[in-house]
């Protein structure tokens, strides 16, 4: 259970509460949380991964939002912010239901990864964008990158449907891709960019553990030690009972 469903959190001043961290809870709902996060009007980070009774999150209310941290939340299909809402730079939402998520005003994004039903997404407004990752989405047609000029990164394995990738200068973008993607392959407007993009292919297929040690988990474990570890020990546990 998570300092929520404890009700630890409201020893707590959730007035001035910059950082909520209530991962890994199976018992959290979507109205337990919405009764906390309307009363945090400043809070910038919020964690709430492998929340897997979650189905939506209300953001309206925190308009100082920089990091939202939602991934494999297994239940979860929205994702709301207030219209006028900028102030994002950070998003994880991958592993959940979310269809779709409106990030075009959001100018000062710098860091996205998508869940795997998105049916399209609009990065136009977003000019500090640098890491896109869309990777396993099964509807993503086109993905319009050509505002972008800051992207150095740029992640699209196993979009079965993706046929357009339109970047306005590919020659600083690092891609990653598997053998077996077609658009790479197919699609003729991409091809003309591809001579000059730094082509990046991994074999890691071939060995499961060092596929693991590339997957999304390792890496936030590994680049994030506060709180990495319980998600590397999850994860190491849930292989471990397959
Ligand atoms: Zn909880």
């Amino acid at each position: 259970m998570c300092i929520i469903c404890t009700g630890e959190i409201y020893k707590q001043n959730l007035d001035t509460l910059q950082v909520l961290n209530v991962s890994d809870c199976e018992s959290l709902t979507s109205e337990r949380l919405q009764e906390v996060l309307v009363q945090c009007k400043n809070l910038t980070i919020l964690r709430c991964a492998y929340c897997t009774s979650l189905t939506s999150i209300d953001l309206r209310k925190n308009i100082k939002l920089k990091n939202l941290m939602c991934h494999t939340c297994k239940l979860l299909e929205y994702i709301n912010f207030s219209s006028d809402y900028n102030c994002l730079e950070e998003i994880r939402f991958y592993n959940t239901l979310v269809r779709n998520i409106d990030i075009s005003k959001c100018q000062k994004l710098d860091y996205i990864i998508c869940s795997e039903l998105l049916d399209s997404i609009d990065f136009r407004e977003c000019k500090e964008l640098t890491s896109v990752n869309i990777s396993d989405n099964n509807n993503i047609t086109t993905i319009d990158l050509r505002e972008n000029k800051k992207l150095s990164d740029l992640y699209c394995n196993n979009c079965r449907l993706l046929t357009s990738v339109l970047i306005d200068n590919p020659s600083e973008l690092a891609y990653e891709n598997y053998e077996d993607d077609p658009w790479i392959y197919q699609n003729e407007d991409f091809s003309s960019n591809l001579q000059s993009l730094i082509k990046i292919q991994r074999w890691y297929r071939r060995l499961l553990v060092i596929k693991y040690m590339k997957s999304q988990e390792f890496i936030e474990w590994i680049y994030n030690p506060n709180i990495g570890g319980k998600y590397y020990k999850n994860h190491l546990l849930k292989l471990l009972t397959v």
